[in-house]
Order: structure tokens, then C-alpha cells, then sequence
């Protein structure tokens, strides 16, 4: 038997109207540098019209990229909602991508019009002449844009187009918008979201089951609209009817405490390191961060001592999730079970996440088999769902995929409630003497310690074993704590073959374009001999 109900496709635009329509008073606030700039979303909507008609008048068609170099702010906005809207497939490129990955992903996603930063205009002239798919460039804001030939500049073009658009019926299943992996090893690759994954991607945010985002809240955007879609938070806080605050470019530790004091705001998203930052900079200046209600926090492992530190002083929790580009990203948020508080969610909340509804994960170990959901059988971590991806965008990548299902390259468990554990990244594990450490636990417990700051673990060669874990170190100012006694610190918190004997304390742990660990710098370094090693004795008492 068919049901009886209507059919209406899953698209953007229907977030945008709504948005629109119904949430008229909600802002969009953009920090200046000096002061903030404010628009309701009323007056956005006029202008996202504007910007489809203007790009129209530009030659985009449906199915043409529109690429953005943008940090975020009230523009990069108006691109999420007109682009996709007007059936064109909104790129977002990452603004710290090397120069060659920069020019490889406006060439394979063929970008016919870039809307550029002035800000960041030299970044892309630098390769924008050998991507022949670029017919026009328009660039938002105040800079020198003389390094790029025939510019339009964002608010000209606006100036020159009317309100209104015809906005077209498109199927669902056509792609909306593109982001590009950031591409650790290999050429980075594509993953192109649907209307629909968008659409079911936004409405799982708001619930109260994974991130529930409400009118009621002031959303600090510090994650990049060029990552993963800002973790789709601008979608969810726009069909709810959430205030926007938009930090362009200004995403240290200074400024972002700033903004948080001023602005107050309710809910954030960013990966640890930025809240980590923010934390010694609020400690260290008397800050008040207590506007939040919430901040949620992923991308890479949250250390337990971030989590309990903003709780104790400021009374707000931070919640873990995890995700990745091909899940757009929401894949798992750590919200404990009904019931559990206190002492007794820790366990829960110091892992990656329990399944967001509408994922399913699942664990498969080394032989392809599917292993049990206890919590304690390791593999690979695979999921689907509607808003995980299928495939790679014009790259075929049969490895990545089984069955149906997406192979995410994270090692880890799944117990019976759906909480997921990830101990590593399969290219991160250590594996010594036929076992394996995860160097994410070994980070986690280093990163208790009050005198460290942030400590990444990589394995490094070695005869006996095949290889051993080097812990490379920063500690906090004014500390002179020895390898020694870090060592001594780790027996008895991790099994005694996992503490490492080779130590080297550095002054910052190199990061990723998206902040992230850049586990492959700290190996390299290694390998050259620039890094300085300082021994504890090895692994004496073997495994036994
Ligand atoms: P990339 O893989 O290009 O760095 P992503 O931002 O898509 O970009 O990264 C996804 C990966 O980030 C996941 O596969 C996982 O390894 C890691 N990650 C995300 N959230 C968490 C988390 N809460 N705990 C541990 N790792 C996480």
C-alpha cells in the first residue's frame, strides 16, 4: 500500500525560505576586528535573492561550482543559502591549503566563479591562473586585491541585481554543495552533499539528540565554513532562527575571548586545540566564559582535563562528537544515557560519541568480519546513513568503501548503546612487537598532567620492537618537568609497555590546515634528526 502523502523534495531553498520567513528578527553578527556588524536575517534574505541574481547575470547555471575563499562571516552565509538554492553547487575551499592542493581542487571540481576574501586575495593568485575553469573572481571586503586580474567586487555586484528569484524545483538528489578532505595523504577528495543529505543533516542538529540547536541560541561559528560545512551549524542555526556570530579571520585564542564576553554566546563548535588556547588565555586574563549553555567539540580527540577545566571554572559542559567531511560531519555526539550524571558519565563522555540518529556504525576487524558491539572488540570503524557519502566525486576509491558502507579509517569499538571509542586513526597506531598502542590514549593521559599543554605521541622505528611511541611534548610556561617524571606518571595510567622512552619536548605541536595534530610533520622531523630526543631506559619490563 502507498502512502498518501505529499511529495516535496528535501532541497536548501526550503531552509532558506523558512529562515526567512519565519525568522525575521534572528541576526547574522560579524566581528569586525574593531566592532560588530549586524544584519537579521530579513535583510539577508534580501540580499541571498540578490547574490542568485547577481551570479545568474555572472553565467552560473544549475550544476555550475561556485567556489568560496571566505572565512566566516555574513557574506559566506548569503553564499550557503543562494548558491545551493539557485541549483549551482557550493565549493568551499580551505583558505590554508598548500598552493598545489588549492589549485588541484578548483581543477577537478572545475570552479567556474570564486568568491574570494580580499583579505586572502594573494593566496589565491597564486594559482588561480593555471585553473582554467575560472571565468570570474568577486571579492568580499576591504584589501588588495590588485594580485588578481579582472575582480568584481561582492557588494558592486549586489548593488547591480534585484531582490527576488525564481527559485527552481530541483530534484533532491543533486548535489549542493562540495568539500575536499584535507587530504593527509594523496590528493585530497571530493565529497559532493545533496539537497536531501543537507536537508536531513540540518534537522538532525536542532534535535535534542545530537546538537539541539534552538531559537533561544547565540551560535559562535569558530569552526571554518570552509571545514566540513562549519559542521553544518549555519544551516541548523538558520532554520531554527539562532543568532549567527561570525568571527572572520579572527580565530585566536584574544580576540575569540573577546567576542565571547561581548556577544555572549550560548552555543559554539571548534576542534581542541582552540579551546584549549581559549582556556589558558580566559585563565590567564580572568575571562568570563560562562555565556554558553554548551560547546561542542570534535574533529580530533577531547581531552577529559579540557572537559572537567571549563566545567569546574566557568560551569560549561563540553560536549564531544565526532564526525568527518564524507559524514557531513555529524556522525556521533556524546550525550550520556538517560539517567547517568555526575562521576558516572565520564566513560560516556570522554568517548568520540554515541550514534547520531540516522548513522549506524559498526566495527570490522582485521579479516573483514563484523565484530561484536561490546565496547571492547576493535576494528575499523564503518557507518552509513543518508548523509554519509557513497563514493568519492569523480575518484574511485573501491578501498574506502564495503559493502555499502563507509570505511572511516578510524580504529576503535562500539559497545551496546552505540557509543563509539576511537583509539586512533589506522595510520596512527602504534604497532610494536605485534601489538598495538593508541596514540590517542597515550595523548589523553599525558595531557592530564598539569604541568603539559598538549602532547601528540607518533610511532617512531625500531629494531627490537618495530616500532615505538615518541612523545613529543609542550609544556606549559614557567614548567621544567623532566621525561622521568612524566614516565613515572604514565605507570600505573596506561599498561607499562605502552610508556614511551623516547621523549622530546617542542614548542608547539604542528597542526593541520583544519587544526588538527599533523602527526606526519612530527615523523618526518624525526626522521631528518630535527627533533631533539631525550631517553627514559626501554621498555623494560617488555609485555609480560
Ligand atoms: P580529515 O580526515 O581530512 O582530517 P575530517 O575533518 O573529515 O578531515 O576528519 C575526520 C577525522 O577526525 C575522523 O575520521 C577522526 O579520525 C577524527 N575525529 C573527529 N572527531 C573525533 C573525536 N571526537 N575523537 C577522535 N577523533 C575524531
Amino acid at each position: 500500500m502507498r502512502g498518501t502523502m505529499q511529495e516535496s523534495p528535501l532541497l536548501i531553498r526550503e531552509i532558506f525560505r523558512h529562515g526567512q520567513q519565519v525568522n525575521r528578527t534572528s541576526e547574522i553578527v560579524t566581528f569586525e576586528g574593531g566592532g560588530f556588524r549586524r544584519a537579521n536575517f530579513a535583510e539577508v534574505g534580501g540580499r541571498v535573492e540578490r547574490l542568485a541574481n547577481a551570479l545568474r547575470g555572472l553565467g552560473v547555471r544549475e550544476g555550475d561550482r561556485v567556489g568560496t575563499f571566505c572565512f566566516n562571516h555574513q557574506e559566506h552565509v548569503e553564499a550557503y543559502l543562494a548558491v545551493p538554492s539557485m541549483g549551482a553547487v557550493l565549493h568551499t575551499l580551505n583558505v590554508r591549503l598548500f598552493p598545489e592542493q588549492l589549485r588541484y581542487v578548483i581543477d577537478h571540481a572545475e570552479d567556474k566563479v570564486v568568491i574570494c576574501d580580499a583579505a586572502v586575495a594573494p593566496l589565491l593568485a597564486r594559482v588561480v591562473h593555471e585553473c582554467p575553469t575560472v571565468e570570474r573572481i568577486v571579492t568580499v571586503g576591504e584589501g588588495d586585491v590588485s594580485s588578481l586580474s579582472e575582480t568584481i567586487g561582492y557588494e558592486e555586484l549586489l548593488d547591480g541585481a534585484a531582490e527576488g528569484f525564481d527559485w527552481p524545483d530541483l530534484d533532491e538528489h543533486e548535489a549542493a554543495a562540495m568539500c575536499y578532505t584535507s587530504g593527509t595523504t594523496g590528493n585530497p577528495k571530493g565529497v559532493a552533499y545533496t539537497h536531501r543529505s543537507m536537508y536531513l543533516h540540518s534537522l538532525a542538529s536542532t534535535s535534542s539528540v545530537a546538537l539541539g540547536i534552538a531559537a533561544s541560541d547565540r551560535i559562535l561559528v569558530v569552526v571554518p565554513q570552509f571545514h566540513a560545512n562549519a559542521w553544518g551549524i549555519p544551516y541548523a542555526g538558520w532554520l531554527a532562527g539562532a543568532d549567527l556570530i561570525m568571527p572572520r579571520h579572527f580565530l585566536q585564542a584574544e580576540p575569540l575571548v573577546k567576542i565571547i564576553e561581548l556577544e555572549r554566546p550560548t552555543f559554539a563548535g571548534a576542534v581542541p586545540t582552540i579551546w584549549n588556547e581559549v582556556l589558558r588565555y580566559a585563565e590567564g586574563h580572568g575571562s568570563d566564559l560562562s555565556s554558553f549553555r554548551a560547546i561542542v567539540c570534535g574533529g580530533s580527540a577531547v581531552p577529559r582535563s579540557l572537559i572537567e577545566r571549563f566545567e569546574q571554572l566557568y560551569g560549561v559542559p563540553i560536549i564531544q562528537a565526532w564526525g568527518m567531511t564524507e559524514t557531513s560531519p555529524l556522525g556521533a555526539v556524546a550525550i550520556p544515557p538517560r539517567g547517568v550524571t555526575g562521576e558516572e558519565a565520564w566513560p560516556y563522555r570522554t568517548k568520540a560519541g554515541r550514534v547520531a540518529f540516522g548513522v549506524e556504525a559498526r566495527i570490522v576487524d582485521g579479516e573483514g568480519s563484523v565484530a561484536a558491539r561490546d565496547g571492547e572488540s576493535v576494528g575499523e570503524i564503518e557507518v552509513r546513513g543518508p548523509w554519509v557519502t557513497g563514493a568519492y566525486y569523480g575518484d574511485d576509491a573501491p578501498d574506502r568503501f564495503h559493502d555499502g558502507w563507509l570505511r572511516t579509517g578510524d580504529v576503535g569499538t562500539v559497545d551496546e548503546l552505540g557509543f563509539l571509542a576511537i583509539t586512533d586513526r589506522t595510520k596512527d597506531v602504534i604497532k610494536t612487537g605485534g601489538e598495538w598502542i593508541s596514540s590517542v590514549e597515550l595523548e589523553n593521559a599525558l595531557m592530564a598532567h598539569p604541568d603539559v599543554f598538549e602532547a601528540a605521541v607518533v610511532a617512531v622505528p625500531d629494531q627490537r620492537w618495530d616500532e615505538r611511541p615518541l612523545a613529543c611534548v609542550v609544556l606549559r610556561e614557567g614548567a621544567d618537568t623532566r621525561a622521568e617524571e612524566l614516565a613515572d606518571y604514565l605507570r600505573g595510567r596506561v599498561a607499562r609497555w605502552w610508556v614511551p622512552e623516547k621523549w622530546s619536548f617542542i614548542g608547539e605541536v604542528p597542526k593541520t590546515s583544519v587544526g588538527k595534530f599533523d602527526k606526519k610533520v612530527l615523523r618526518a622531523e624525526f626522521a631528518k634528526g630535527d627533533l631533539e630526543v631525550v631517553s627514559t631506559g626501554g621498555p623494560s619490563s617488555g609485555r609480560s
